[in-house]
């Protein structure tokens, strides 16, 4: 399937210009922004004529199918991602996958139907910037959303999530009915910005993505004993903050170790002044690892790296658990597609990449036979206005897309794969 990279590039900057500007993406969740967004994709779905039927499903996320040419055949592959955005955020993040899948239906409607139905999806609420709740449109058609976990939270103006919801015309209680949506998929397909520095680092412009990572989130809590800067020999101390030093490092050589990621992004003291000893010292630890086997080894050496370095500085240790997210491997035999689609685009053959960030495939893979693709991102960051990517980048990435969606479409044609 040949994708014409123009397309998805000039509807790109047409829903930049409506929907962004200078300033950054304006396109929240669940905003009057955020629906004008919507509005334009469904005209451009409406500019494809009959053969693409378009439905919103019970938690606001929106489909457009494309039937078999033969009717009698079962299943359907997705492919997607998500409009809505951050704040001030980017062109790409979210946008890329959705209208990449837009041209994907462009070229089905005109080269007669496809051997499996498609469906593009553009998810609702990825982001979670406004109620801090991500991926809440993916999650209830996977079957994790728990509307009464999420109900009252608030934005900072004040609004309930329930409420704004409903203001788009979605009823809470009724999300978890769109997993009928998901019954008989047979692949899911998404095309994504990297939203950092590895592939630009590898001189790489695309690459499959192996799975997102698992993460495991601990407050870490040193007790020693707060004491006075210049009357307490340096042997009698009971230094929390010491020991909380001692102990970032050993995070650190851990994820070197076992080929993961550890951050100690912040550490709150007590008394927190410069002329007393800390009395109390409290880590914030983030460790990831694709490998849910490394990253359970990553969190036990943690504890054991604390309590040595609580017993070096007459400390004492504690551990609580405050998040925690199973890593999602992807499907191996659509890596592969994937991989050999960014290597017949001209972007080189080397193995698939992880994910640090969750996706909506992170959520959909859990059911669904997965695949993700990145394009490079330079500046290496997101969510802020000068998200951006290489335009030789962007148009490899947008064939190797193609490439992978066509390769999935002949593989579920020929047989279903759990
Ligand atoms: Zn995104």
């Amino acid at each position: 399937m040949k994708l014409d990279a123009d397309n998805v590039l000039r509807d790109l900057r047409e829903l930049a210009d409506l929907t962004g500007g200078p300033g950054g993406a304006r396109r929240l969740a669940w905003t009057p922004d955020w629906l004008q967004a919507r509005g334009w994709l469904r005209d451009k779905l409406a500019a494809l004529g009959d053969a693409v039927s378009v439905h919103q499903d019970e938690a606001g996320n929106l489909w457009a199918s494309v039937g078999a040419a033969d009717p009698t055949a079962e299943g359907f592959v997705i492919i997607g991602s998500h409009l809505d955005a951050v704040p001030a955020g980017g062109w790409l993040d979210g946008a890329l996958g959705v209208l990449s899948g837009l041209e994907v239906l462009r070229q089905v409607v005109a080269a007669g139907a496809p051997p499996v139905e498609i469906r593009l999806v553009d998810w609702a609420e990825e982001e979670g910037a406004r109620f801090g709740r991500s991926l809440v449109g993916s999650s209830a058609c996977c079957g994790t959303l728990e509307p009464d976990g999420i109900r009252d939270l608030r934005d900072a103006d004040g609004n309930r999530l329930e409420d704004a919801m409903a203001e788009c015309g979605v009823e809470l209680d009724a999300a978890p009915q769109a997993a009928a949506w998901l019954e008989g998929a047979l692949a899911y397909v998404e095309l994504h910005i990297e939203q950092g520095p590895v592939l630009l680092d590898a001189d790489l412009p695309a690459a499959a993505v192996s799975g997102t990572v698992g993460v495991e989130r601990h407050l870490v809590r040193f007790t020693g004993q707060a004491a006075h800067a210049g009357s307490t020999p340096m042997d009698l101390r009971q230094d929390s903050l010491a020991a909380a030093a001692q102990f970032v490092l050993d995070v650190r050589e851990s994820a070197i170790a076992r080929d993961g990621v550890g951050t100690v992004g912040a550490i709150r003291t007590e008394p927190g002044v410069i002329t007393a000893v800390a009395g109390l010292a409290e880590v914030m630890l983030d460790q990831r690892h694709l490998d849910p086997v490394a990253l359970r080894e990553m969190v036990a050496d943690a504890h054991e790296r604390a309590e040595a370095a609580a017993a070096a500085h007459g400390c004492r240790v504690e551990f609580q658990r405050i998040f925690s997210a199973p890593a999602t491997p992807f499907a191996p035999e659509l890596i592969e597609i994937a991989r050999a689609a960014v290597a017949e685009a001209g972007g080189g053959s080397h193995d698939p990449i992880p994910s640090g960030p969750l996706h909506d495939a992170t959520e959909v893979g859990r059911v669904v036979p997965t695949v993700m693709l990145f394009v490079q991102s330079d500046p290496p960051l997101s969510h802020v206005s000068i998200e951006d990517s290489p335009e030789r980048a962007l148009r490899l990435a947008i064939d190797a897309y193609g490439r992978t969606v066509e390769g999935v479409l002949a593989l579920r044609a020929t047989g279903r794969v759990a």
